[in-house]
């Protein structure tokens, strides 16, 4: 519903983002609407009015950073006042005078809340991070204001309930029902006495996430490896000892410290030769928090579970996935399961022949050892590097950033969907690095505005993501305003920009994030463009990321920078081939995490309070994937997305959307493959239709057939060992 309660979702970020995300609880708390006005908000901000810039772009040029605070103030304040208005409205509750009129509240809100959630991920700088630091908790009691409002809810429910004699055309109707679903989600249906019971709930639930937060950042710097001893670094390069050096001295330490990273898996096991420094590290980094001391966590997420479990049964679930699967593609944590079970023979199958591999490597060295977790990536890069010998100076000097952009991403757009791009010097942005395209559509009508800002700067927030400046959408009249982030290294003045292939299929992954917010052709703002469920935002992406290893669109952007020579042919096939190593043990750690989180989350409110260790076990023993060499990505009780984040009942998602864009690539290859025909029709049933219908239904009217797994297990690598066993 309210365009800007929605930008949490819109923001959609790469696979394996560090950041935690806001908690996802809706606090049921009492709160004063009585925003006071800002006294110096006027016609001279920039953003009291709509842009008067093509496609109401923001006007950067004339915004400042206190231009801000008192925009975001005035903007609650005046929806607010227009939900109260439609709150208190005497006439009786039609779609018109209460749906409607809720998608046209906040739009002040929104333009600035745009803008500003883009410059902070992006540009930021104290002045704007003082002003969300006071302004978080002000927006999370707005959010509250609208949906623990009564009689709000007491109109939308009268609506609901006469929803099948309203003669609504299908997205009306679909939006009825998706703000009626918010409100019970949030709780809007309880009794006086149950809203009490979640709302100490959910005080206890924030305080326990809080101190989760707290307890896994202080155990894993806790967790880090000392030593001073520079034999137990052997194998590490020059520049990785220095900067162990430097850790420790920012510690105030006369040694060597190898900080923990969030994963299970640290980065530096794949080159420590030294077996009892991986060791350490690695068990370090596992028993991060279960040293019983301040941050053991194991109590913490013990409650977490029972609390959440508790919450579901308040809002009337079996569990707490069953209520939060309800409004996902996936519908059921049954599904989910069913959908996780049919990928392990498969994923552990690949693994089981991926160590045996690393095995020999051992035994040719007569190491004299099984094969541990923390000897995995020290020799899977051995085997790799016997296999392929690929690193990336050989392939960089092909992907020119701005070739990959033009020739590559933008060519698959337009050999697909009939898209041309052209470069606007005249619009204002927040940055120079930044530059911005003209969208038009095959028939030459403006589209959409696209922003790119690829470069890695010191005040941009780590990894890479997509979001909008202005949303599509009819009831409002507006176009699409959408833009690209990432953090490729910024080359020397004058030097051209060289990726990486793994940079340039996060190119392509954002650029199918841009093409469902352009494409975006929807009334309603509150269904348009990626406001989908977290189960399939990531579908248009991951699959955007097959048009770069397409090898016609491959042919057309992977050019010598100097020469425009193609990539030679023996390097496309080592290229290729490493692109599905050590996909067995990628996909069974994230299979065991996944399936941790669904079981922690698939408790019933009944059970007892749980031992983590022994659930952990048990767990993974259900599934199949408690596999001694391939723990989980995460440890139960170091899952930030989860206990501290807002993955709970929802890190299937990414598996889940992988599926999806494997198994629509699968459609696109079965039809003739790059076509004008296939990508217009999939744009019409999918990229365009935002939120404005059941997903599954969406997708199995445009597929023919639900989803299956065939397609991924193939394109991740992971067929050739199921036909094996
Ligand atoms: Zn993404």
């Amino acid at each position: 519903m309210m365009n800007y309660i929605r930008i949490r979702t819109t923001k959609v970020m790469l696979l394996f983002m560090s950041t935690l995300l806001s908690a996802g609880t809706i606090a049921l708390v009492s709160i004063n609407p009585a925003l006071a006005a800002a006294a110096d908000f006027g016609p001279s901000n920039p953003f009291f009015a709509p842009s008067v810039l093509p496609f109401q772009a923001p006007p950067f040029d004339k915004i400042k950073d206190e231009d801000f605070q008192p925009a975001i103030e005035a903007g609650m304040a005046q929806q607010q006042a227009e939900i109260q208005a439609i709150a208190n409205n005497p006439d009786a509750p039609t779609f018109d005078n209460t749906i409607v009129a809720m998608e046209k509240s906040g739009q002040l809100l929104t333009r600035v809340m745009e803008v500003f959630d883009g410059v902070t991920g992006a540009n930021t700088n104290d002045a704007l991070q003082k002003v969300k630091t006071i302004e978080a908790p002000k927006l999370a009691a707005h959010q509250d204001f609208v949906y623990l409002n009564t009689k709000l809810f007491a109109r939308v429910a009268a609506i609901y309930k006469q929803r099948d004699t309203l003669k609504l055309d299908p997205e009306s109707l679909r939006l009825l029902e998706y703000d009626y679903d918010k409100f019970v989600h949030a709780g809007a249906n309880l009794s006086e006495a149950d809203k009490t019971e979640l709302r100490k709930l959910n005080e206890e639930e924030s305080s326990l996430q809080d101190a989760f937060i707290n307890k896994v950042r202080d155990a894993t710097k806790e967790g880090a490896f000392v030593t001073v001893d520079k034999t137990a670094l052997a194998g590490l390069s020059e520049a990785r000892i220095a900067a162990a050096a430097q850790a420790a001295q920012s510690r105030q330490f006369d040694a060597f410290v190898i900080p923990l990273q969030n994963t299970t898996q640290q980065p530096d096991l794949v080159s420590l030769s030294n077996r009892g420094t991986r060791q350490t590290i690695f068990e370090r980094s596992w028993n991060r928090t279960e040293r019983g001391n301040a941050n053991d966590t194991r109590d913490t997420i013990a409650r977490l579970a029972q609390i959440r479990a508790q919450k579901g049964k308040l809002i009337g679930f079996s569990s707490f996935a069953a209520w939060q699967l309800e409004d996902q593609m996936a519908k059921t944590p049954q599904a989910a399961l069913q959908f996780m079970d049919a990928i392990v023979p498969a994923a552990t199958a690949k693994a089981a022949s991926e160590a045996k591999d690393n095995q020999a490597v051992i035994d040719a060295q007569k190491g004299g050892f099984q094969l541990q977790p923390w000897d995995w990536n020290f020799y899977a890069e051995q085997v790799r590097k016997a296999r392929y010998d690929l690193d990336d100076t050989q392939v960089k000097p092909y992907f020119e950033l701005n070739n990959v952009l033009q020739n590559g991403v933008f060519y698959a757009a337009n050999q697909l969907y009939g898209l041309t791009f052209k470069e606007r010097h005249d619009l204002p942005v927040y940055q120079p690095d930044v530059r911005v395209f003209e969208v038009f559509d095959a028939d030459g009508k403006h589209l959409a505005l696209f922003y790119c800002d690829y470069f890695k700067r010191d005040n941009k927030n780590g990894g890479a993501w997509m979001s909008v400046f202005v949303d599509q959408s009819h009831l409002l009249g507006k176009l699409p305003v959408v833009y690209n982030v990432a953090n490729f290294s910024k080359p020397a003045e004058g030097e051209p920009a060289l990726i990486s292939f793994t940079d340039v299929i996060t190119m392509f992954h954002e650029f199918g994030h841009a093409l469902h917010g352009m494409f975006a052709d929807t009334e309603y703002p509150a269904l348009s463009g990626t406001a989908t469920a977290r189960d399939f935002v990531e579908f248009p992406s991951q699959f955007n990321e097959h048009w770069a290893r397409d090898p016609l669109i491959f042919a057309h952007y992977a050019k010598h920078y100097k020469t425009g020579a193609p990539m030679p042919e023996e390097l496309v096939a080592r290229l290729r081939k490493s692109d599905t190593f050590n996909k067995g043990y990628d996909m069974t750690e994230l299979l065991a995490a996944a399936e941790l989180d669904m079981q922690w989350h698939s408790l019933p409110a009944t059970a007892p309070l749980q031992n983590p260790d022994e659930f952990e076990k048990q767990a993974l023993d259900k599934t199949h994937l408690n596999v001694s060499y391939v723990p989980p990505r995460y440890r139960s009780t170091y899952f930030a997305h989860i206990w501290g984040g807002d993955y709970c009942a929802g890190y299937y998602a990414y598996l889940w959307t992988e599926m999806l864009a494997d198994d629509a690539f699968q459609w696109f290859v079965d039809h003739g493959g790059l076509t004008r025909a296939n990508g217009d029709r999939f744009r019409q049933m999918v990229l365009s239709r935002g939120n404005t219908q059941d997903l599954g239904k969406m997708y199995d009217a445009w597929r023919g057939a639900p989803p299956n797994t065939k397609a991924m297990l193939k394109y991740r690598g992971l067929e050739e060992s199921t036909s094996a066993k």
